[in-house]
């Protein structure tokens, strides 16, 4: 059995109340670790040390940062077999995804953020016998709080920016995926991170995270998970004017129209509504067909969904593996009894898969098409965050729009489309903070990452993380 550690001043420690949480192996149903279950003493400690190391690592150069920064990337990059190994075993991911996506991208993470160290400027505007200078200086100690979805990911997402900006940290990983970031301690021993800059708490979000949000010593919470988790922070913290980076859920459209490639439109499309299980916020969960190709569409993207392999996550050929809790598996199931009930017709899935063999007990679900439901429906409206998508029909461009915009959502959308003028038209009026043309989860770490409406408040990625993570203080020096 595992035991997952805190990491609280460059030491793993058992949490102070010695109790933890069964960690269960999604793919099999049973459980393979123990989760500290951390309190607000544990808490208190990490922002304790946090704020003790604070001082000495906004004073590093940038070179010195973006050097232990090149150092965490690169420990996982040498460990990376034994951390994809990890991710998937704690999410129920293909490993082939934990192994080609995830843990590269973590590593990476901390590569990027390494070169802004190095590369960041400031500005500085010239005025009538004046000159303005703009500091960006470190907030003190801040929060990074992420999901189970994308563990790692998501986590080093945070935290890499946060230190590249100076700031010192106190991270609360997913009670349901903590295993990478625990061998990520590993990762900041080996590289000599000083002990305090980079804190590990795990446990529940009610006994550890809020206690870490609302942490007077605590200046900014970068927050990565439900829209009713982030509500209640924002609530929580809005007395102290903290300041908050909020990544929430998503109901995002997939607009397909007849003038699209379609192969590649119905490939990705596919891949836009089922990779990781359907469990990313920016899967494509509501796929809006122009009603000239529905019927044609339709078939095929079944067809392809069909084909998908469920299973265990460790075979080289599963396309799907997991999910992540009996939780999460049963409220899944319990939406497509729900869209059945409002009158959707399932298409493919609709049913829990059997695993076999070690799989035997645990929570699979076949990927899942449903139509015939409008876009008010509650399928249509709440995130289901699984391997569940709908097909609406449109007839035009006003009203995919208002079908694509008619949910409290405002997380990610993608278009197919070959005319140039429409994706222009359609990209400016969606309400998404990331829209994609002909293609989808095409990132460039150097763009604005966010959401609109309930899917965020604020936005990372590249600069915008720096800026979250620093105070702009104006300097204004007069000169004759
Ligand atoms: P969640 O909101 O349940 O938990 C997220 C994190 O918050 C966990 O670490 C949890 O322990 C912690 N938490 C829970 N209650 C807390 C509290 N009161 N105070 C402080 N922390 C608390 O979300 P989840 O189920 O882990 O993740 C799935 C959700 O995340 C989906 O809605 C998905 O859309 C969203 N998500 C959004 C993005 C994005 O970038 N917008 C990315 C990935 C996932």
């Amino acid at each position: 059995m595992i035991q997952i550690q805190n990491f609280i001043n460059g030491e793993f420690r058992q949490p102070l109340g010695l109790k933890y949480i069964d960690n269960f192996e999604p793919a099999t149903g049973k459980v393979f670790s123990q989760v500290p279950q951390s309190t607000v003493a544990d808490v208190g400690l990490a922002v304790e040390s946090a704020k003790a190391a604070a001082p000495a690592w906004a004073a590093c150069s940038p070179d010195e940062r973006a050097n232990y920064l090149s150092s965490i990337a690169a420990f996982i990059r040498d460990g990376a077999e034994e951390f994809a190994q990890a991710e998937s075993q704690d999410n129920g991911k293909p490993l082939s995804l934990a192994r080609g996506v995830d843990i590269p991208r973590s590593a990476l993470n901390f590569e990027f953020f390494a070169a802004a160290a190095r590369t960041k400027s400031s500005e500085s505007h010239h005025g009538e016998g004046a000159i303005n200078l703009t500091r960006r200086d470190p907030l003190g100690v801040v929060a990074c709080i992420s999901p189970w979805n994308l563990p790692l990911y998501l986590l080093t997402w945070k935290i890499a920016p946060a230190l590249a900006a100076g700031n010192t940290v106190v991270a609360k990983p997913s009670e349901l995926t903590p295993y990478t970031a625990f061998l990520l301690g590993n990762a900041f021993k080996v590289a000599g991170l000083p002990p305090g800059v980079v804190n590990l708490v795990h446990g529940y979000g009610a006994e550890a995270g809020a206690p870490l949000c609302e942490h007077p010593d605590v200046k900014a919470i970068s927050f990565t998970g439900g829209t009713a988790t982030g509500r209640g922070i924002a609530l929580s913290v809005a007395s102290q004017f903290k300041k908050v980076s909020l990544e929430m859920g998503g109901k995002n459209a997939n607009i397909v129209f007849a003038d699209c490639d379609f192969d590649e439109a119905v490939h990705t499309s596919v891949r836009a509504a089922f990779a990781n299980q359907g469990q990313i916020c920016l899967c494509g969960s509501r796929i809006l067909v122009e009603s000239e190709i529905y019927e044609q569409f339709r078939d095929r993207f079944v067809q392809l969904v069909s084909e998908l392999r469920v299973g265990d996550p460790l075979r080289a050929e599963t396309d799907q593996g997991a999910l992540v809790s009996k939780a999460h598996y049963q409220k899944v199931l319990t939406a497509i009894a729900a869209a059945e009930q409002e009158g959707g017709r399932v298409l493919c899935g609709g049913r829990s898969v059997p695993g076999d063999g070690r799989c035997e007990g645990g929570w699979f679900v076949a990927p899942t098409v449903i139509e015939g439901l409008g876009p008010q429906a509650r399928t249509n409206q709440e995130e289901i965050f699984g391997p569940v998508v709908t097909l609406i029909p449109f007839e035009d461009e006003a009203e995919a729009l208002e079908i694509a915009n008619g949910t409290n959502y405002g997380l990610a959308a993608s278009l197919w489309t070959q005319d140039l003028n429409r994706a222009h038209r359609l990209s400016a009026k969606l309400d998404a903070g990331i829209v994609w043309v002909n293609t989808w989860m095409n990132r460039d770490l150097r763009t604005p990452f966010g959401g609109m409406k309930e899917s965020g408040l604020g936005r990372e990625g590249g600069w915008e993380a720096l800026r979250f993570f620093t105070e702009a203080k104006n300097i204004c020096i007069s000169y004759k």
